[in-house]
C-alpha cells in the first residue's frame, strides 16, 4: 500500500486574519508528500503559498455561466486546485444534495481531470437500525453511476454520527465496513480497486489505534486540522508509522 492520505478538511472556520496566522503557523512544517489541505474557497490564494497540495470543498456540475455561488471544476483546476470533496455529509444535510447530484458532480470533476473523494456514510439513526450497508450501497451505486474509470476516485467513509461528536467507529467496526465497501466497489468495477479513507473525529489522541488499521487508506480531518499544532502532530504521527 502506498503512503496513507491525509485530507484537512478546515470547512467554514477562521476569518482572515485567523486565516494569516494559520499560515503562519503551519509554513514550512507538513513534508510529508500525501496531505491535502482543503480551505474555504475565499482563501485558497493565500494557502497556495503553502505549496501544500488543495482541496475544493464542492464543486458544481454545470458549464460556466450563471449558477451564483458555485464552483466549477474547470474554475478550481485554472487556480492549480487539482482535487475536490464531494459529497461531505454537510452539504448532504444542509443543502439536501442527494446521490444523483454528486454523481453528476464526479463526472463533471473527471471530466477535468480532477482526483476526487467522494464521501459517505451513515446517520445515527440508520446505524441503530443496521442499514450502514444498504445506505453505503445506496450513496455508491448512484455516485458511481456510468463512472467506469475509478483512478481518479478515494471514497472517504464519514459515519455522520462520528463527524464532530468525538466517537469513533470500533476497531472492528472499521475493518468490516472499509472492508464491505473495498468489496463493494471491486464487485461493482470489474476487478477495480480503491482507497478508503476514514473520516470523523479523528484527532491527536486516537490516531495511533487510527493507523493500526491496515484497512485504512487514509484520514479526512475536520476539526483537529484546524488546531494548527495537533495537525501537525497528527501528520509526523502518521508519518513515523507507516
Ligand atoms: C469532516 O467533517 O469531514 C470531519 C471529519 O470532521 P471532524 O474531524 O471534525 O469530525
Amino acid at each position: 500500500m502506498g503512503k496513507k492520505i491525509i485530507i484537512g478538511n478546515l470547512k467554514t472556520n477562521m476569518d482572515y486574519e485567523t486565516v494569516v496566522k494559520y499560515i503562519e503557523r503551519i509554513k514550512n512544517r507538513i513534508t510529508y508528500p500525501a496531505v491535502i489541505l482543503v480551505p474555504t474557497s475565499l482563501y485558497v490564494p493565500y494557502f497556495k503559498e503553502l505549496n501544500i497540495k488543495l482541496a475544493v470543498q464542492n464543486i458544481y456540475f454545470e458549464n460556466e455561466g450563471s449558477y451564483t455561488g458555485e464552483i466549477l471544476p474547470s474554475q478550481a483546476k485554472s487556480m492549480g486546485i487539482k482535487y475536490a470533496l464531494v459529497g461531505h455529509s454537510e452539504r448532504r444535510k444542509n443543502l439536501k444534495e442527494n446521490n444523483q447530484m454528486i454523481n453528476k458532480k464526479i463526472k463533471a470533476g473527471l471530466k477535468e481531470n480532477m482526483g476526487i473523494v467522494l464521501c459517505v456514510g451513515e446517520t445515527i439513526e440508520e446505524k441503530v437500525l443496521l442499514e450502514t450497508e444498504d445506505v453505503l450501497k445506496r450513496q455508491i451505486f448512484t455516485a458511481l453511476k456510468g463512472i467506469d474509470d475509478l483512478k481518479n476516485i478515494v471514497i472517504a467513509y464519514e459515519p455522520v454520527w462520528s463527524i464532530g461528536t468525538g466517537k469513533i467507529p470500533t476497531e472492528r467496526e472499521l475493518i468490516n465496513t472499509i472492508k464491505f465497501i473495498k468489496d463493494f466497489v471491486k464487485e461493482l468495477k470489474r476487478g477495480q480497486e480503491i482507497k478508503v479513507l476514514y473520516g470523523g473525529s479523528v484527532n491527536i489522541k486516537n490516531i495511533e489505534s487510527l493507523t493500526k488499521i491496515e484497512e485504512i487508506d487514509g484520514y479526512l480531518i475536520g476539526g483537529a486540522s484546524t488546531k494548527p499544532e495537533e495537525f501537525i502532530e497528527i501528520i509526523n504521527e502518521v508519518e513515523s508509522l507507516v
